[in-house]
């Protein structure tokens, strides 16, 4: 459960005068086991933003990150690093760029085990559960004594999710995992997580900017503007009747191949400039692009309410 979560980024402006790039603004969801999470919206929307904070790799500004560990809720903000570090297994992350997420200096064999850490397991034991998983993501174990630059960038993927699953996690937060890739390879990195999904009995929070790779894997999505969620759906709920007019202008930029159906869809492609993060507005941020904006939504922030019991949407319209 993400509560009221925010991240600030302190921004030097003139003499006295105190900025803020809001890149996470009171953002609340809850993700469920088993579950895969879909998080979308244009580059700069804060959703990578969002999964480091849920590894630490960022410090929230506020909010709360409670996971069920056991029986017990937990919150991870609250922890110390060093009380951090149990969790630190359970929610791994894999990250956009195959090229650069692997050290070039280290073999294929010592990038899966770094996170090893556990000092009862052998150097033996250790090459042995990398040989599991590199048969698991599809690569061929004699690889183990290569070097990232001698892959392509699909395998490179494998190797990072290899790395990320050696260490059993719980929850896999998946950073734009494809978006690098060729078309052709995507297909084929997408189907693996599905399939090591079942086999590992991961939770998924899956980050992309392509609405159609989210709607394929995804069973819930939540659409992110300029730090906020402006819309919570199910996944075919999501595309078949969205809500807010920031969604209904994301899925009419998806390319449909047949102009007899492209001329059917009858909805406005998206207008205007995106506004800045930097000491946002308290309003609708849409406002400016918004084709139905009314007085209100220039004087108040529209909170996220729900319309359906799965379907939430942040807009003075419902
Ligand atoms: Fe448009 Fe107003 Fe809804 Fe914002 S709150 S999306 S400006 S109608």
């Amino acid at each position: 459960k993400l509560s009221n979560v925010s991240k600030w980024f302190p921004i030097k402006k003139g003499f006295g005068k105190k900025s803020y790039l809001k890149a996470v603004d009171d953002v609340s969801f809850n993700v469920f086991r088993g579950e895969t999470f879909g998080l979308v919206g244009e580059s700069g929307c804060g959703k990578t933003t969002l999964g480091r904070l849920m590894v630490r790799v960022y410090e929230p500004t506020s909010g709360k990150f409670l996971y069920k560990d056991s029986k017990e809720w937990i919150d991870l903000f609250s922890l110390k690093l060093s009380e951090f570090q149990p969790f630190r297994k359970k929610i791994q992350m894999i990250f956009q760029d195959p090229y650069s997420s692997l050290n070039p200096r280290m073999t294929v064999l010592q990038i899966i085990t770094e996170g090893l850490t556990d000092s009862m397991l052998s150097q033996k034991e250790k090459k042995e559960m990398a040989v599991e998983m590199m048969k698991n993501v599809g690569l061929r174990p004699e690889y183990l004594s290569r070097y990232p630059h001698e892959f392509s960038g699909g395998q490179r993927q494998r190797i990072g999710i290899a790395r990320a699953l050696i260490l059993k996690p719980e929850l896999l937060i998946c950073d734009e995992p494809v978006s690098a890739l060729d078309v052709s390879v995507q297909a084929q990195v997408i189907n693996l997580l599905m399939s090591l999904k079942g086999q590992y009995n991961l939770t998924y929070i899956f980050i992309a900017h392509d609405l159609a790779v989210v709607k394929y894997i995804s069973d819930r999505i939540a659409v992110m503007y300029l730090g906020r969620i402006v819309e919570l759906a199910n996944s075919n709920e999501l595309f078949a009747n969205p809500l807010h007019p920031y969604t209904k202008a994301l899925i009419a930029s998806v390319p449909v191949p047949n102009p007899k159906l492209r001329k059917l869809r009858n909805v406005q492609p998206i207008q205007g400039e995106i506004s800045s993060p930097i000491d946002p507005p308290a309003c609708c941020l849409f406002a400016s692009r918004c084709p139905y904006a009314m007085k209100v939504c220039a004087e108040q922030i529209p909170q996220l309410k729900a319309v359906e019991a799965s379907h939430q949407v942040a807009c003075f319209l419902y």
